[in-house]
């Protein structure tokens, strides 16, 4: 499986070598592209360098008044709080991460790593892991392995779940 792993990578490298130029050369790209820049606003006597400044002015103003009306928000959030808010808070964020730790050793016990099929004792492959599994193993800190069964008559396909 690892090995595999890394042959895909070898080959999607020879596929597209053009990423590895762009990242290899992208000093070399920055200073023509700066150099380009820097020519055109000499050469250019027009207003573009004013237009690029009155542009910049915009976009800081535009940034600087979201980070401070966040700020104000955040300022007003903590000081509209009143202690049995936190206390409430608390309570059900503790209700939330009982039933997490709940929830995933019920996952550990109910898919346990076996390495066998559960119904023919055959051998398993492992399989692509659907979308789910990947976010249910973020969620509880756990490792969903999808397998197929290798037996000829058995068509058992599931999970099995391991800590990280
Ligand atoms: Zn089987």
């Amino acid at each position: 499986m690892e090995e595999n792993k890394h042959r895909s990578r070898r080959t999607r490298k020879i596929k597209s070598p053009q990423p590895e130029f762009w990242r290899r050369n992208s000093l070399e790209i920055a200073v023509v592209v700066l150099i380009l820049a820097g020519i055109y606003l000499l050469v250019e006597k027009t207003d573009v360098s004013e237009n690029i400044l009155h542009f910049l002015k915009i976009v800081i103003i535009f940034w600087a008044n979201f980070f401070s009306s966040i700020a104000s928000f955040l300022q007003k959030w903590i000081e509209d709080t009143e202690a049995s808010d936190i206390v409430g808070f608390t309570l059900i964020l503790t209700a939330v991460f009982l039933l997490g730790y709940r929830t995933r050793t019920n996952l550990l016990k109910n898919y346990p790593n076996t390495r066998s099929c559960s119904k023919c004792e055959s051998g398993l492959s492992r399989i692509h892991r659907k979308f789910r599994h990947k976010i249910i193993g973020l969620l509880f800190r756990i490792r969903v392995k999808n397998y197929r069964c290798l037996g000829s008559n058995c068509s058992w396909r599931g999970i099995q779940i391991t800590t990280q």
